[in-house]
């Protein structure tokens, strides 16, 4: 049996050579927070305050809508196996489009890289989507859209095409119609076989307008129901002709859904199949992100155990109503973009305050009230900063902390 936890030694080693080539660009599959090198050393000075953010969030995830046509097991919002997750005002079921027409132009000013579009619902389900990435384009943004890939036919897939966008993961939680309907409990199996035509479309597309862009990644969010078909999911990925496959591990929502989360010893299983995979996958050239996805299940639900969260300098969510989270999973309001512009909800007292928390040396107990943060899906980008940080932070008693807003320009 391949030691899959020796492995993850390793990657630890590889982590670090990360941190060496930070600046080096790759593409949305696996990592979505790229940054230039002014804007991780505006990072690294708005960390020795503790609370002040000297540079915009790098990546900006805008939830597009609410509403869904499928229900996926894990679904924080729409799974039928979850209760009490829909915060903030549900009365606004899209986004407004001179909301984000708005936000696009204040992100133009903070030097913001990239947005994704995503959401508690399907974003082609919004009447208006490629108006948001003609505006998102428009404005200069690496443009990224999460779907559940149901709704690709035809006219959607050449509009993708055409929008420039740059990389479309799609979400798929099976390999074979029988898993599908494990997976997506009270949702026609038929949209598996859907979810493969828009694929297969899509690649059609794209060979015959000899386009490169959309880059397609198929995402496969890894559970009870599906750990043993890895193979067959990179073998239905390579046959759909995707540029990368990528895996997370099941976030199971304050443990509502752990049940359908792996034991220890399913977990080494899926190590192993990993490892293999990534082998087939490297001799085709074909993207993953296999060693995150392990370093992940080696993070696991003690996430905070292993490397803090700096979450509150990278990135941010905008929720369809407005309301401001730090991160997806968790979604405590740092102020709501209807009301204030982004800038002062960015440094605004909430934000300052968030940030202080989750530097403090009781943060995972304070965390684990608020977020679910297990199997965090920023862990590799805090392992990032956190190899420089941890040799950084004894500088914040010397530098001390800035009192007021004025400070931070
Ligand atoms: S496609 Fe997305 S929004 Fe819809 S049920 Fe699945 S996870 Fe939820
Ligand atoms: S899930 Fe938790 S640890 Fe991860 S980025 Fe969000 S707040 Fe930080």
């Amino acid at each position: 049996m391949t030691d899959w936890r020796k492995y993850l030694r390793k990657c630890d080693l590889q982590a670090y050579n990360e941190v060496i080539r930070i600046g080096r660009a790759q593409t949305g599959v696996v990592q979505q927070n790229m940054a230039t090198l002014y804007q991780k050393l505006k990072l690294f000075h708005g960390l020795l305050t503790r609370e002040i953010a000297f540079a915009g969030p790098f990546a900006v995830t805008v939830d597009v809508t609410r509403r869904c046509n499928i229900r996926c097991l894990g679904c924080a919002i729409h799974s039928p196996y979850v209760t009490g997750q829909a915060p903030h005002d549900t009365a606004t079921q899209d986004l407004d489009v001179n909301m984000f027409g708005r936000l696009c132009r204040e992100l133009q000013t903070m030097n913001t890289n990239t947005l994704v579009f995503c959401g508690d619902g399907e974003p082609l389900l919004h009447p208006r989507m490629f108006d948001l990435i003609q505006l998102a384009h428009s404005a200069g943004f690496r443009t990224v859209l999460l779907t559940n890939g149901t709704l690709l036919d035809e006219i959607k897939v050449r509009s993708l095409v055409d929008s420039r966008l740059d990389l479309v993961r799609v979400s798929l939680w099976a390999s074979s119609p029988d898993e599908f309907k494990r997976n997506y409990p009270g949702t026609s199996a038929d949209y598996f076989t859907t979810i493969i035509n828009g694929l297969h479309l899509l690649a059609s597309a794209k060979n015959s307008q000899r386009a490169a862009s959309p880059h397609v990644a198929l995402h496969l969010v890894i559970n009870r129901h599906n750990f043993q078909s890895i193979d067959s999911f990179v073998d239905l990925a390579i046959e759909m002709r995707c540029d990368s496959v990528s895996f997370s591990p099941l976030h199971t929502i304050f443990d509502q859904i752990a049940s359908y989360g792996l034991l220890r010893q399913e977990e080494n299983l899926l190590g192993e199949q990993l490892l293999r995979a990534k082998e087939k996958l490297r001799s085709l050239e074909v993207e993953h992100n296999i060693d995150e996805t392990i370093r992940r299940y080696e993070a696991g639900a003690n996430v905070w155990k292993k490397v803090p969260c700096y979450v509150g300098w990278m990135t941010c969510r905008m929720k369809v109503d407005g309301t401001i989270q730090p991160c997806n999973p968790c979604q405590l309001p740092m102020g709501n973009f209807r009301e204030q512009s982004l800038g002062e909800i960015w440094n605004g007292p909430v934000y300052r305050a968030f940030r202080e928390m989750i530097l403090a040396p009781n943060s995972s107990r304070v965390m684990d009230e608020r977020c679910d943060c297990s199997f965090c899906c920023h862990f590799s980008d805090n392992l990032r900063v956190h190899r420089f940080y941890k040799w950084m932070s004894p500088l914040c008693r010397v530098f001390g902390k800035p009192k007021t807003n004025s400070e931070v320009s």
